[in-house]
């Protein structure tokens, strides 16, 4: 296939030389390319970290956490460096761009814990007749984990998985996504500069090289859309390995009469349009008691209608929200709304794509007058939509949340500390936010499972966490070793009827099953 330099449709395209041709969302321009890996080199990639495995476990917790470290300091030393590409690739504005640094907090979290995490844990045995065991698990690393990514967070993504693996044991070997692929690119060279061990790396392409990818490693940790996450638990089923999917969410945000509205209406934009939309977890679909509805609308869209829109390539901070990524996004985005307006929702700001020959750019756009019947509250959008509607009352709020086939994160929003944990106990996702939007994600002590579609397994969550990465090992040791067991061969009637009433006296809780009567 050759590259047809005219498109702009916005998908990464591959070229006469097998390369991944990646253009900027906000410009159309060629931003950089990287080549793509065939199944065979995706294979002799994963035989080489497999290779030096053995030596990264070696060294143990104390000798990874140095070289972790040292990545660490060499990611903030050379922050524009990755941060410029990954910018020009994602069409973000300078400020969203910087928070995907923010994620390098992660790999101290990661070496400050695992030693605890991973130490072997002594467990008492269970009932009079185990006594005499010592019971030991020790978590021994899978060889080599596949990490493949999306685009949205090309960065800080990857970070959020890879240090764990890394910290783990594991070799580790990555797969970016072909529309964001550069940024990754040189977070992974920063790990070749500073001379560690030959434990992680990255190949690059399309589905194809993301597929060959889970026919070479042991465990595969998929971040990315609904639809290729079933694929991957297909494959991973196949292969009889294990797999952890985060996948897309719909989170809703409930706004209770009693709110602090103005913080509330705060979280709400830069929930809802923070990296254009398009977070896993970023705000999707909001339920407002109708006491406080008018007032919260009315600031929504004053604080919208004031986002400056752009793509800041100077790095000066002169733009909030910058492009969407995609010209896949820009299309949802746009059908997400005609599709509402069509159904008699109101657009109240944005609403209207600029000339496609203007980058991806979509206004920040709030509809009202939404109800389910529309694609914007039932499908992920993953763009720079704020669907409002005005709920009775909390109970229909809970009700309408709940009322999706996906489970990923949400948030409460009232002044009652008890009323927002009984709500929060009533939302079928996997992290509800108090007062709060999206900071779950980086409370690494606790998971971040996705319910219904929204994923298999979780990340972060503490001990959970790295130790996903590690198959579990149980030694079971006789402190006492005797010369034979009474279970053991040869059987007879006398050691039988013994043997029964052993049974009987450990396993009965009363007197008379105890006793045999
Ligand atoms: P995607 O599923 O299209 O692609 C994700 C990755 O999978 C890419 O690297 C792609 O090349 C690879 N891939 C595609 N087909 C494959 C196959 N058959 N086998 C193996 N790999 C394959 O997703 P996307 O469009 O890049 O990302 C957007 C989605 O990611 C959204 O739904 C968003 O909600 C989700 N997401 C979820 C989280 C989370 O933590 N839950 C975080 C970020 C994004």
């Amino acid at each position: 296939m050759t590259l047809n330099t005219t498109d702009r449709i916005g998908r990464a395209e591959p070229n006469a030389r097998q390369e991944v041709v990646v253009r900027c969302p906000a410009t159309g321009d060629i931003v950089g390319r990287v080549p793509v890996s065939a199944p065979d080199e995706v294979k002799a990639v994963a035989d080489r970290l497999r290779a030096a495995q053995p030596a990264w476990q070696q060294i143990g917790v104390a000798g990874r956490a140095k070289w972790l470290g040292k990545w660490r300091d060499w990611m903030l030393d050379h922050r524009d460096e990755v941060l410029t590409p990954l910018q020009l690739e994602t069409g973000k504005s300078w400020g969203d761009t910087g928070i995907e640094i923010a994620a390098v907090q992660i790999i101290n979290y990661w070496i400050d814990k695992a030693a605890e995490f991973l130490a072997d844990e002594s467990v008492r045995p269970y009932g009079a007749a185990n006594a005499a065991k010592k019971l030991t698990i020790v978590y021994e690393p899978y060889q080599l984990v596949g990490v493949i990514t999306p685009w949205n967070g090309p960065l800080s993504v990857p970070l959020l998985d890879v240090p764990a693996a890394l910290m783990a044991g594991c070799a580790v070997l990555s797969k970016p996504s072909e529309i964001a692929p550069l940024g990754w690119q040189v977070a992974v060279d920063g790990w070749k500069q500073i001379g560690a061990p030959d434990v992680p790396d990255t190949v690059h392409g399309f589905g194809e090289t993301g597929s060959a990818l889970v026919d070479v490693v042991d465990y595969v940790m998929f971040t990315g859309s609904t639809n290729t996450g079933r694929r991957i638990a297909v494959a991973a089923a196949e292969r009889l390995i294990p797999c952890s999917l985060e996948l897309g969410g719909k989170d809703a945000m409930i706004v209770c009469a009693d709110a602090d509205i103005d913080r509330a209406v705060d979280a709400a934009v830069w929930g809802g349009f923070v990296y254009s939309g398009q977070v896993c977890i970023s705000v999707e679909r909001i339920y407002v008691e109708e006491p406080v509805y008018d007032e919260f609308v009315n600031k929504l869209v004053a604080k919208t209608s004031a986002l400056r829109q752009g793509m800041d390539a100077g790095h000066d901070y002169s733009c909030e929200v910058g492009s969407l990524t995609t010209a896949q996004q820009l299309r949802i985005v746009s059908r997400h709304v005609d599709d509402a307006v069509a159904k008699g929702a109101k657009v109240l700001v944005g609403g209207k794509a600029p000339d496609a020959s203007s980058g991806f750019f979509y206004p920040p756009t709030v509809l009202v007058d939404v109800d389910h019947d529309m694609d914007c509250m039932r499908e992920e959008t993953f763009g720079l939509t704020l669907p409002v509607m005005k709920v009775r009352d909390v109970a229909e709020a809970i009700e309408k949340a709940n009322d999706s086939d996906l489970g990923l994160a949400g948030s409460v929003w009232t002044r009652d500390k008890d009323k927002a944990n009984t709500i929060a106990r009533q939302l079928n996702t996997g992290t509800v936010n108090i007062n709060n939007v999206i900071t779950g994600l980086l409370q690494f002590g606790v998971p971040m499972p996705g319910w219904k579609e929204s994923g298999l397994g979780s990340r972060s969550g503490g001990a959970d966490g790295i130790r996903k990465y590690c198959r579990q090992k149980s030694i079971v040791a006789e402190r006492v070793a005797m010369k034979k067991e009474l279970l053991w061969y040869p059987y007879s009637r006398k050691k039988g009827s013994f043997t029964e009433k052993v049974v009987r006296m450990l396993s009965a809780k009363d007197w008379r099953r105890r006793l045999g009567r």
